[in-house]
């Protein structure tokens, strides 16, 4: 499962950032997912918890926020949220485009335990 390897690079991130800020235990872990990054949410949750057993975020939770593709409009020239990607054409002017600027993201923004 694709999620599960995901899941375990972010709790290992994760893990180092509660480290450097001295917490023993982490209690929430905050997550921007872009739409397009390819990763299922529930699956993702899932995954979370399984590599989450036996570690200092053991039990924690993981808080996702899901970030919308921002594409680029060639003809209003200006950037566009799509919060579904699918299709991929300005919401103003419905020009296609494939000029994706975000979207993709799997980023911890945030760590808190005690
Ligand atoms: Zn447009």
């Amino acid at each position: 499962m694709h999620e599960l390897s995901i899941a375990q690079n972010m709790l290992d991130i994760a893990q180092e950032i509660a480290e450097e800020q001295g917490l023993l235990r982490i209690t929430q872990i905050h997550l921007r997912l872009g739409v397009l990054s390819g990763v299922v949410k529930e699956a993702l949750f899932f995954a979370y918890d399984i590599v989450a057993q036996g570690t200092m975020a053991e039990a924690s939770s993981l808080v996702i926020e899901e970030v919308p593709v921002v594409i680029f409009c060639p003809e209003c020239q200006e950037e566009r949220s799509l919060f579904r990607p699918i299709p991929m054409r300005c919401p103003v002017c419905q020009t296609k485009t494939a000029d994706i600027r975000s979207g993709r993201e799997i980023d911890i923004i945030a760590v808190e335990g005690v």
